[in-house]
């Protein structure tokens, strides 16, 4: 399929079809336009395109879902956030789960009628996630897991978590499942951010029973499958984040009537520079590359254009981040996030030091 035939019937069809989100703000009504919106481009068919005809989708390239995100969240139909779970969760479940569960489960995930977690990080485990220490001991056909996880995000919208056990010591002892969250045991604490919002939860798992056959891969196999999963987290799920920022870009411009040229020089350097790297990526991943260290890359590249796009905000609009109760507060905090999430600038450059540059250890 024709990548700028497919962006160009898709544009027509959203000009045709109204999605545009109601004026709740909050969290919970952003995650209700999010499946709405899902559902919309599922039925009609737009959400399936890119991904594979084995886990419900019509095959084609990769790209052709990167379009549908960058239109979807470029015009403010979603928000980025949940959006790019999409891009994160798919693509594992798919490669690791038994075909019968991809297939049955994916479908669910991609036509917006579930929100699915991803249990990773917990306290003392962020940076250093091989220490995790969340237990899944095997009992008859059935796991049973104990633990906790933190910055959970969406958790208390979710009906699946993508969840990293230990289940021996080492990087070969961890073991991932794909765990039900309405399993007796679980517990959904949110947390409430610097931004206002309860984006992200703490699970608690108290003897929580996993059927085996919610195992991803094999015992010892989850190490290899967060490997594969976070270039996905580092990378490709920007597409539609960089379409936000972009129209970001676009609402500071029309709000300001004096400019700073060269800061917002900077800025629309910084996002462009970004935007070329990753559409390189999709192209990467498009042409059948397993991504792998090379996205800590953009993950860089995405914090440092995120942060530089709010700074000049909050340099050319006056007030509106520290006294006003505007987007462009929520924003500008959010944005503080991005040298964290999927991954902290310190650990990315790590990463590029070691592993790109072969620059030694220290
Ligand atoms: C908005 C948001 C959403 C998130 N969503 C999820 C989610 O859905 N699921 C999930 O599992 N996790 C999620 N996380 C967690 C995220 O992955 C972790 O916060 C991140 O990996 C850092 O771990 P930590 O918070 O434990 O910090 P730490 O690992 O304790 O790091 C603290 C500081 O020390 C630095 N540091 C640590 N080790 C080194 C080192 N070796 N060299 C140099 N500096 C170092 C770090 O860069 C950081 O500045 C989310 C985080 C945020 C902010």
């Amino acid at each position: 399929m024709n990548v700028s035939e497919f962006q160009a019937d898709l544009r027509a069809w959203l000009d045709d079809n109204d999605l545009t989100p109601g004026a709740d703000h909050s969290l919970e009504a952003h995650i209700k336009q999010f499946g709405r919106v899902c559902a919309a481009l599922y039925d009609a068919d737009w959400m399936r395109y890119g991904w594979p005809v084995e886990a419900g989708g019509l095959g084609g390239p990769v790209m052709l879902r990167a379009v549908v995100g960058e239109e979807v969240v470029g015009r403010g139909l979603a928000e980025p956030g949940p959006y790019s779970m999409l891009e994160v969760l798919a693509p594992t479940m798919i490669d690791y789960a038994p075909p019968e569960l991809a297939a049955e489960m994916v479908p669910r995930l991609l036509s917006g009628r579930e929100l699915w977690c991803q249990g990773f990080s917990e306290p003392g485990s962020g940076s250093d996630l091989a220490s995790l220490s969340t237990r899944a001991t095997p009992d008859g056909d059935n796991w049973i897991i104990k633990g906790q996880k933190v910055w959970t995000s969406f958790a208390q919208y979710s009906t699946r978590c993508v969840l990293l056990t230990r289940t021996a010591p080492g990087h070969d002892g961890i073991t991932a499942f794909f765990v039900d969250m309405d399993t007796p045991g679980i517990t959904v604490r949110p947390l409430r951010t610097m931004h206002g919002v309860d984006e992200f939860c703490e699970v608690y798992f108290d003897d929580v029973v996993v059927p085996a056959e919610r195992m991803l891969g094999k015992p010892g196999d989850g190490w290899r499958l967060a490997m594969d999963l976070l270039p996905f987290e580092r990378s490709t799920c920007f597409w539609q984040r960089i379409a936000y920022l972009y129209s970001r870009m676009d609402r500071l411009i029309a709000e300001t009537t004096e400019t700073d040229d060269a800061e917002l020089g900077e800025a629309y350097l910084a996002l462009h520079t970004l935007r070329c790297r990753s559409r390189a990526t999709q192209h990467r991943l498009d042409g059948g590359t397993r991504l792998g260290p090379d996205t800590s890359i953009d993950k860089v590249l995405l914090a440092t254009a995120e942060q530089k796009l709010f700074d000049t905000a909050r340099g050319m609009l006056p007030g509106a981040i520290e006294l006003n109760d505007s987007s462009w507060r929520t924003e500008f905090l959010y944005s503080r996030a991005a040298t964290i999430y999927g991954g902290t600038s310190e650990i990315q450059r790590n990463i590029i030091a070691r592993r790109l540059l072969d620059l030694g250890k220290e």
